[in-house]
């Protein structure tokens, strides 16, 4: 028997056995009901992403998390990015269809190991990629993303260590591309990209000599070296409106949906096996569930909260992707003139 949408069913498991244009269509009278907006990182999978609002990388998403006018946010993610957009939107509801949907790169550095690290260099400055904690955050002084990482770098005085967290190969790149030879890495990784190989690019080129090679930063340099672009996943989305032919060395998700949207095109993966398992634990049914259940909220702590923003704030200056509020559009914001956000432009 068919389900009204006014009943809800008590686990995520009961929502998988809907067919999916039942969990589609509870999925966006819910999403209308509560004034909700999804959004869908760019290697969540295909059917998350045609129900999502906006597509992007966590950079991109964490914008449109400050942007909206919507009540709650529902993050098809990873629960760093799910508390970036709590961060940077604390009035907002913010959910995810699954907690246990983390990233292991950011699981490599906690809070106090960096507190730890910042004890044995006094003189340092932080720099956390988005992809830590938000209580990592906290106890940064700024954030990058893999497409500022290099700009965010420039900006600290050339005299000062840096302590680069998490991500050692990202840590590795900026370094190269800064010159840099006081950048301190944590010894973390993506398990996606750390595992892409030259033995597979060799294969993926020989089969279509023709394309252009891109490959994400968080890759080994011996890969990296062999790129003809190394760019985050929004610069990829870039690169295939430019380009017909594309081997893309990051997570499959990307590489599928590009297919979706430009079906003529040849975008290869330059691994079948780099597949998140993470992000890809979030199903149509735990979102119909999510929205229906109104779980499982992200809560942070005020005093990271606010830190974590900071961090996030600094880097949003630095890469232009953010305009901070002036005086007078803070003070039209408390007059309720205009909409309250973070000031992203
Ligand atoms: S692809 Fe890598 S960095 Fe991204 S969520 Fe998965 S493990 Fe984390």
């Amino acid at each position: 028997m068919a389900l009204t949408l006014r009943e809800t069913l008590p686990t995520p498991l009961d929502y998988a056995g809907l067919s999916r244009d039942e969990l589609r269509e509870r999925i966006l009278q819910r999403k209308s009901e509560r004034n909700a907006v999804i959004l869908g990182h760019n290697y969540q999978r295909v059917e998350i992403q045609e129900v999502s609002d906006f597509l992007g990388d966590s950079l991109a998403l964490s914008q449109e998390a400050a942007d909206t006018d919507a009540d709650t946010i529902v993050f098809c993610g990873v629960h760093f990015m799910a508390e970036t957009a709590k961060v940077l939107s604390p009035e907002k509801t913010v959910l995810m269809p699954d907690p246990r949907a983390g990233c292991p790169m950011a699981d490599f550095v906690t809070g106090q190991a960096l507190r730890n690290l910042q004890e044995e260099h006094p003189d340092s400055v932080t720099v956390a990629y988005v992809n830590s904690s938000a209580e990592v955050k906290a106890h940064s002084y700024i954030c990058c993303t893999s497409s500022n990482a290099v700009q965010v770098v420039e900006t600290i005085p050339e005299d000062r260590t840096i302590l680069f967290v998490p991500d050692r190969n990202l840590a590795h790149y900026v370094q190269e591309q800064t010159g840099r030879d006081n950048i301190v890495a944590w010894d973390g990784y993506c398990y996606v990209h750390d595992d892409l190989v030259l033995e597979e690019l060799d294969k993926a080129r020989a089969a279509h000599p023709e394309a252009r090679v891109v490959i994400h930063p968080e890759a080994r340099e011996d890969l990296l070296a062999e790129a003809d672009e190394v760019t985050s996943t929004g610069g990829m989305v870039r690169l295939a409106e430019q380009y017909d032919s594309l081997i893309l060395g990051t997570e499959r998700g990307l590489v599928d949906q590009l297919r979706e949207r430009y079906p003529h095109k040849t975008f290869v993966p330059l691994s079948g096996a780099a597949v998140c398992g993470n992000m890809k634990l979030n199903t149509l049914a735990k979102l119909a569930w999510c929205l229906d259940h109104g779980r499982h909220e992200v809560v942070l702590d005020e005093g990271i909260r606010s830190r974590a923003e900071q961090s996030l704030r600094r880097m949003l200056e630095v890469s232009g992707g953010w305009q901070a509020p002036s005086e007078e559009e803070e003070k039209l914001e408390l007059a309720g003139v205009r909409p309250k956000g973070c000031g992203c432009g």
